[in-house]
């Protein structure tokens, strides 16, 4: 037997609209011998349970990042390579990295989930966490982000969330942690 690495990664850093089509192409993929051929024109996709496998043996064909796939897609794809993997597994129920820019609209499609929508974390709804100032303990933090205008909303939709932060309190860049929130599920002032 051969053994060979490879690197896990959320679902929830890929573009919204790659995921999509990612999706729907193997939603929609054809059958040989009864196994599914996910089409896609770049990358060897095998759907999983939880997302899919991308072949890291692209770069091979393509040493420069080809227009069909995002910079954000392809700075996955390169980190996972560069730690000598030979598969990167997509799965919904990995936990986001913050080193990569998390992308909220691909939750939650087709449903009007309110405001707030769902939590990137949806996937494990008792672990509810909070984020604190590394330096203060404040929650009075904030991340730079950009967003993008939705038609159909008539409002600014969150598009990706990127590492740089700020506190108030400090009044100035902050490191973030990642704290396990306590008490009611539901706000009950
Ligand atoms: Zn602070």
């Amino acid at each position: 037997m051969r053994r060979f690495p490879v690197c896990a990664c959320s679902t929830a850093h890929l573009p919204p609209s790659e995921q999509d089509a990612i999706d729907r192409l193997i939603r929609d993929a054809p059958r040989s011998d009864g196994r599914i051929i996910v089409d896609h024109p770049i990358l060897s996709i095998e759907a999983h349970q939880y997302g899919f496998w991308v072949h890291l043996g692209l770069f091979d064909d393509w040493p420069e990042r080809p227009d069909e796939l995002s910079p954000e897609f392809w700075a996955l794809l390169a980190d996972a390579r560069n730690t000598g993997a030979t598969w990167l597994s997509f799965d919904r129920d990995e936990p986001p990295s913050d080193r990569f820019p998390v992308f909220v609209a691909a939750l939650g499609q087709g449903e009007e989930t309110g405001e707030a929508g769902k939590p990137v974390n949806a996937a494990s709804p008792s672990a509810r966490i909070t984020i604190r100032c590394s330096a203060c303990g404040s929650a009075d933090v904030m991340r730079d982000a950009w967003a993008r205008w939705d038609d159909d909303a008539q409002d600014w939709a969150l598009g990706a969330v990127f590492d740089a932060a700020f506190c108030e309190a400090c009044e100035s860049d902050a490191a973030l942690s990642e704290l396990p929130l306590y008490g009611s599920e539901e706000t009950h002032p």
